[in-house]
């Protein structure tokens, strides 16, 4: 679940700039490379507001932001791939829900049931993220900077920590 009110995101173009270098496009999610919020697992972001001062939101929020403005009133982001770390806006990814199927959607999971049954991640959600990062900076300072090659990377190191898979490899 993600934060769905307090103030609109307010970006200079520097405030741009300086939020598209943590983040590294591959052809699935666009994965956040900054820092992490505990216990949550996603990308957050420090911002200046006009009188200095810094507040922190999170990175996919401000990427829904910047491509689709304002979240609407009473809306939720949700990640529709799982990967918290995910700030692309495109469908199949970080989406603006109402809270009702917010609510619907983790009670799904919870039940086993959907498109991707359980899938939590073994490692919780700071593991999980901390793994991707880890694995998305070693493939790119190793040049495999393609985005199919990095969203190979991403599949391989989410797949490590799937609950499911031990039960496959027994099967
Ligand atoms: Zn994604």
């Amino acid at each position: 679940m993600s934060q769905s009110r307090g103030e609109p995101v307010n970006l200079t173009a520097a405030d741009r700039e300086r939020f598209g270098t943590a983040i590294c496009r591959t052809a699935t999610c666009h994965i956040w490379l900054g820092s992490v919020s505990r216990p949550g697992g996603y990308g957050q972001w420090w911002l200046r507001r006009p009188d200095g001062r810094q507040r922190v939101v999170s990175a996919h929020r401000v990427a829904f932001e910047v491509a689709h403005g304002p979240l609407p009133e009473g809306a939720t982001l949700m990640h529709d791939c799982e990967v918290r770390l995910c700030v692309n806006t495109g469908p199949g990814h970080v989406h603006a829900g109402t809270q009702a199927e917010n609510v619907d959607q983790a009670v799904r999971r919870q039940r086993m049931a959907g498109p991707r049954p359980g899938l939590v991640d073994v490692r919780g959600p700071v593991g999980q993220a901390a793994a991707v990062q880890t694995a998305i900076r070693e493939a790119l300072t190793q040049g495999r900077s393609d985005p199919d090659q990095l969203a190979e990377v991403l599949a391989e190191v989410i797949a490590v920590g799937d609950p499911l898979a031990n039960q496959l490899r027994l099967l």
